[in-house]
Formats: C-alpha cells, sequence, structure tokens
C-alpha cells in the first residue's frame, strides 16, 4: 500500500517549497488510494516550537492538504512527533550494534578535530579514519570501565550505492569518500538521518518524496536502511523552487510564508493550483486546477527535475481568475466580509454590496485590493466640485461650457434625479445632455467621465456613478477623497 509522509521541522513557518512538497505527497497518496502521514521533526529541540508546529498545521489545513495520521488526528503508526519515539530510536541503535552494523567510538572531540586537520593538509575530504571499527573487546572493555563517553558509529560498507529515483533517475554514490558516521551522539541523542530512516521504516512508509536537498541525506538513510533489514522505499527527489533571477527562493525575493500569502489576500485554490504547476504539468497546455482536479491529473513522472521558477506576479495573475471564477455570492461574502472588517463598509450585504462587487471584481485580484478598488470608487469627485481647466489640459478640449452645463445639472438636481432611477435613468440623461452640447461617443463620455469620476479609466462609468449615488444614501463610510 502507498504510504507517504510530510515531514516538517517546527523551527519557522511553513514556505512555500515546504507547501509543495506536502502537496506532491498529498496528490500521490490520494492518487493511489494511499495514506498521507504528517510527523514533525522536532529532534532539534532547542529550535523547535509547539508555537511554530501548530502555524504549519494550521497552514496545511488552510490548504486543504488533510492528513490521514499524524498530531490531532493519530493513526497506527504513532507517536507522530519525533521528540516522543526516542526509546525507538534507542531500541533500534541497540539492534544495529548486536548486529555489528554500528559500533562505539570513543574518540575525544579533540581526536576528531586532529583527524580534520590531518585531512586537510593531505588534501583529503575530512573523514573519519575507521579508528575505533576495528577495536578488540578488550580495548572496549577498557574505555567502558574508565567511563569515556562514546558515540555509535555506523560502519559504512565499501563500493557503491545506488538508487533509482522516481523523477531523477539513477542516482549512484562512491561510498569511498563516506566516513563512519555517527548515528548517536555520546549524550544518548540520536541524530537526525538515523531518526528519519527508524521513522519512515517503522511508519512503512512506501515513497519518500522531499526537495531535493535531502540527497545527501538519502545516501545516509539508505545505508541505514538496508543494515536495518527494512525494504527500501521508493525516492522521489523534487528539484528547488528559484527565484526569477535563478537564485534560491528567500526572503529578499517578497513573500515565501504560506501565511504571508493568506494575509495578502490569496484563496487557498489559487494557492494550490500555482503551486503544483511548480515542477509539475499535465503535459496539455492547461494550467488551472482545482485540488480534486489535481488527484486526478497528478502523476510523479511528470514532475520535472529542474528547478521551478516563482514568478509571483503569475500567482497574483491567478488568484484573480480563481476569484472572478467564484459564484457571486461567494465572491460578494468574501469581498463584502472584507469591506466590513477594513471598515470601509458598515453594511454587511445587501445590493450596495452585489453591485459593488459585480462592478469592481475586474480590477481585483485579491481579496485585499478590494479595498482599493472600492476607496477610489467612493473617492469619485461627483459630490464635490468640477475642477474644469485641468480636464481641459488633459482633454485637450475647451470643456468650459461642457463643465458649466454639468455643474448646472448637478446644481439643478436632475444628474441626480436621474441616478436615482438607475442605469436606465443614467443613460436617458446622458443621451439628452450629449444632444443639448451636440456632442455623443468619444466626445461625451471622455470628458463626462473625468469630470464625474476624476479619473480617465476605470469601471462601467454608469454603473458606477449610480453605484455611487446609492452610495451616497447608504451606510457607506466614504473615505476622504484622493
Ligand atoms: N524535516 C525535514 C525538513 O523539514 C524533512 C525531512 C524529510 O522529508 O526527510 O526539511
Amino acid at each position: 500500500p502507498v504510504r507517504v509522509r510530510f515531514a516538517p521541522s517546527p523551527t519557522g513557518n511553513l514556505h512555500v517549497g515546504g507547501a509543495r512538497t506536502a502537496l506532491f505527497n498529498y496528490l500521490f497518496a490520494r492518487s493511489k488510494g494511499g495514506k498521507f502521514v504528517l510527523r514533525i521533526e522536532d529532534t532539534d529541540l532547542e529550535r523547535s516550537t509547539r508555537e511554530s508546529e501548530e502555524a504549519m498545521l494550521k497552514d496545511l489545513s488552510w490548504l486543504g492538504l488533510y492528513w490521514d495520521e499524524g498530531p490531532g488526528v493519530g493513526g497506527d503508526y504513532g507517536p507522530y512527533r519525533q521528540s516522543e519515539r526516542n526509546s525507538l530510536y534507542k531500541q533500534y541503535a541497540e539492534n544495529l550494534h548486536q548486529s555489528g552494523h554500528v559500533y562505539r567510538c570513543f574518540c575525544s572531540n579533540e581526536e576528531l578535530e586532529k583527524m580534520k586537520e590531518d585531512a586537510k593538509q593531505k588534501q583529503l575530504p575530512p573523514m573519519y579514519t575507521g579508528k575505533w571499527a576495528s577495536a578488540t573487546k578488550s580495548e572496549v572493555e577498557e574505555e567502558l570501565s574508565k567511563g569515556t563517553p562514546y558515540t555509535y558509529r555506523f560502519r559504512v560498507p565499501k563500493g557503491s550505492l545506488k538508487i533509482n529515483d522516481l523523477i531523477r533517475g539513477e542516482v549512484s554514490w562512491n561510498l569511498d569518500t563516506l566516513g563512519d558516521f555517527v548515528i548517536m551522539r555520546s549524550n544518548g541523542q540520536p541524530v537526525y538521518n538515523f531518526c528519519v530512516t527508524v521513522d519512515d521504516a517503522t511508519m512503512a512508509i512506501s515513497h519518500v518524496i522531499r526537495a531535493e536537498e535531502h540527497l545527501p541525506n538519502t545516501l545516509r538513510q539508505a545505508l541505514i536502511y538496508k543494515a536495518l533489514g527494512f525494504p527500501m522505499p521508493y525516492f522521489a527527489h523534487v528539484s528547488l523552487i528559484l527565484a526569477p533571477d535563478r537564485s534560491k527562493l528567500s526572503k529578499r525575493h517578497g513573500a515565501t510564508s504560506v501565511g504571508q500569502f493568506r494575509e495578502m489576500g490569496y484563496l487557498p485554490v489559487a494557492m494550490v493550483n500555482y503551486l503544483a504547476l511548480l515542477g509539475w504539468g499535465d503535459g496539455t497546455e492547461n494550467e488551472f486546477f482545482t485540488l480534486d482536479q489535481l488527484v486526478e491529473k497528478f502523476t510523479i513522472e511528470r514532475v520535472n527535475k529542474s528547478g521551478a521558477i516563482f514568478d509571483s506576479t503569475k500567482l497574483r495573475w491567478m488568484n484573480g481568475q480563481h476569484l472572478r471564477a467564484r459564484p457571486s455570492e461567494e465572491l460578494t461574502k468574501l469581498i463584502g466580509e472584507f469591506w466590513k472588517t477594513s471598515g470601509l463598509l458598515t453594511v454587511s450585504a445587501g445590493p450596495f454590496i452585489d453591485e459593488a462587487v459585480q462592478l469592481l471584481k475586474d480590477g481585483i485580484d485579491l481579496t485585499n485590493d478590494a479595498d482599493k478598488a472600492l476607496a477610489n470608487l467612493l473617492s469619485y469627485p461627483l459630490h464635490s466640485t468640477l475642477q474644469s481647466h485641468e480636464t481641459e489640459s488633459v482633454l485637450q478640449d475647451n470643456l468650459s461650457e461642457f463643465a458649466a452645463a454639468l455643474l448646472a445639472a448637478y446644481d439643478s438636481g436632475d444628474l441626480i434625479a436621474a441616478l436615482e432611477e438607475g442605469l436606465a435613468g443614467w443613460q436617458k440623461w446622458v443621451k439628452s445632455f450629449g444632444k443639448s452640447l451636440k456632442r455623443k461617443g468619444k466626445s461625451l463620455f471622455m470628458p463626462l467621465r473625468l469630470l464625474l469620476t476624476g479619473k480617465l479609466h476605470g469601471p462601467d462609468m454608469g454603473a458606477s456613478v449610480v453605484l455611487l449615488c446609492k452610495a451616497g444614501t447608504s451606510d457607506v463610510v466614504a473615505p476622504e477623497a484622493g
């Protein structure tokens, strides 16, 4: 049976790279009818925190990547936090000692430092010399009786090791430059690679899908796997996520954590869709997928082995597409709630919000853009002075007659009365206004737009001013114009 795991270290926020790894694991599990396990790798007690773990779980849930086993849901292979599995690591370390795959090393730190120095002088890679690899029983007994602290070292075999990576193909290592490595420190603390292997083996993980940067760990883990006598899982190493300049994606490139994107007003569907495209495609032109569609289409063979570029402009665009594709009631609710929380509107629902959302949605990519769009609309100078001379210079048109006529229509109440009748009223008024000035088409609409809205471009003018007129009589908190 397919069992995969996402194994974050709770030392910070969930980043887009981690989220993509989680997503690929999730998709693989779901598409194969397997299990998606969440394991918390908190062996680094100093850097791991419960807050970070909780935040990561929250981010995964927000993305819709629910796990079948792990913290909060339990399962048959727990506990699911490494910090709670110490007895297991001890037990397997002892087993490996019994079988001769690991041995006690009594070297002091000074000795180990000296080995490194010597290797450096001979221009060799820093490597454990194997000093205690073939110690006699009495040599060991002697150190034990003196109480000399020791580590457990893994006896690296000669030759080479190769794996068949599901994404990268054959990967092989020469073992001659890999010294015997520590799996258990002298204070009894197991070492990271050892914990991961014991966990993957005892949790019956069938496929290890993780970031490329873990390849050096895979070498050690595969050796431990063999020694433990567990069947080796399949490995799939996903390539790095790069910034547009092809450097490693980092904070200086802008937002990189899932929580930041959530706060900026991104939708989980769009995040999931975009993350999937970082290194995967279904082989067609189609780029739009919901999580369910991804489950249907995903195959690990289609994951690309070259680095994927994180393009925040494309993510934003994609969010806009997903946002506009939501059913209109959902959109009204989402954006209406947002306006209410941001204090722009004090009405919670009603036709005003509905109309405003429909009018403004084309200019909105993120929920958070809705504020600016509405504030912009509400700042149209309909209710303030019409500044004709500025308009003239922008349009290179003599508009004094035009502006005077518009002002007169406004002052007399004709314009407002027409607007109060809605779009039809507005259309009738525009027609007769144009006739009276002998203007139509662009020469009518451009100055009208500029005088009424203060801008040359924007959403549909008629709908905008009708809505604006409504705002004047609704419970709308108009912001300062500007
Ligand atoms: N805990 C590791 C990390 O957060 C993942 C290890 C693994 O997937 O094997 O990078």
